[in-house]
């Protein structure tokens, strides 16, 4: 469905990823891990358009779409959700969600769309009304998660949806997200929770300083003594 074909990306002058070559089937849920700077999120941002890189191509669904504009990339059904929850603060909760609905086929009436949602995070709903900036840091992390599904992505990419929350919410961020693929949504998943992302996954990659040193089945790596020693805090 996806498929990164030797992407090497650059801020200015820092590299900041090398020949990445990564493939994600429909219906997978793929980790993307690593420790800070390693390349996470600007590989993200590659695959949504907001990275261009200096070689290399990505595929999504046979069509390539390096270098196109992000909006273009949003239409093709790539959903990227940035790390740091960018709801907007001072809208409400149904406000947010209308927002990511922008771009929803002429056929879904968002009324029904929302209605959907709202089963998945039953929190929002009885939160409807209430601003955005003033929902806990889980509530919010779960509103940034529905305003993308409003947008009925293929794939949807989520950029370290646990950072800074307590480990019950966490609990239940990973839950919701194997609900979202198990009704069908294909998940790239960027974690610095190594456990919990190779826990979730079907395959992971990890990468360090901008290079994919260990690619494979989620278990696998997981049980791998080289992985568990440098990214799980065990030996
Ligand atoms: P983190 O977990 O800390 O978010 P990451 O694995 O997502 O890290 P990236 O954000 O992709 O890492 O960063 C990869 C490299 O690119 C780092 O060396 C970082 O300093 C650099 N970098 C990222 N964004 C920019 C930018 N806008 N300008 C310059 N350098 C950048």
């Amino acid at each position: 469905m996806l498929k990164l074909d030797n992407i090497s990306a650059y801020y200015g002058n820092i590299n900041a990823l090398s020949n990445i070559n990564l493939e994600v089937e429909k219906g997978e849920i793929v980790s993307l891990l690593g420790a800070n700077g390693a390349g996470k999120s600007s590989t993200l941002k590659v695959i949504s358009g907001l990275l261009e890189p200096r070689d290399g191509d990505v595929y999504f669904k046979d069509d390539k779409i390096t270098g196109m504009e992000p909006e273009k990339i949003v239409d093709h059904g790539i959903i990227h959700i940035p790390e740091g929850r960018q709801i907007f603060p001072t809208l409400t909760v149904a406000e947010n969600l209308k927002i990511g609905a922008y771009r929803i086929r002429k056929s879904t009436n968002w009324q029904n769309k929302l209605d959907d949602i709202f089963e998945y995070f039953p929190v929002l709903s009885d939160r409807k009304e209430q601003q955005g900036g003033t929902l806990s840091g889980g509530e919010q992390q779960m509103l940034a998660i529905a305003r993308g599904l409003m947008a009925e992505p293929e794939l949807l990419m989520l950029d370290e949806p646990s950072l800074g929350l307590a480990p019950l919410i966490v609990k239940d961020i990973f839950k919701i997200i194997k609900k979202i693929n198990s009704e069908g949504v294909t998940i790239l998943l960027v974690e610095q929770n190594a456990n919990m992302a190779l826990k979730i996954a079907n395959r992971a990659y990890i990468l360090e300083t901008g290079e994919i040193v260990h690619s494979g089945n989620a278990e696998d790596l997981a049980s791998d003594e080289k992985v568990k020693e440098a990214y799980l805090g065990s030996k």
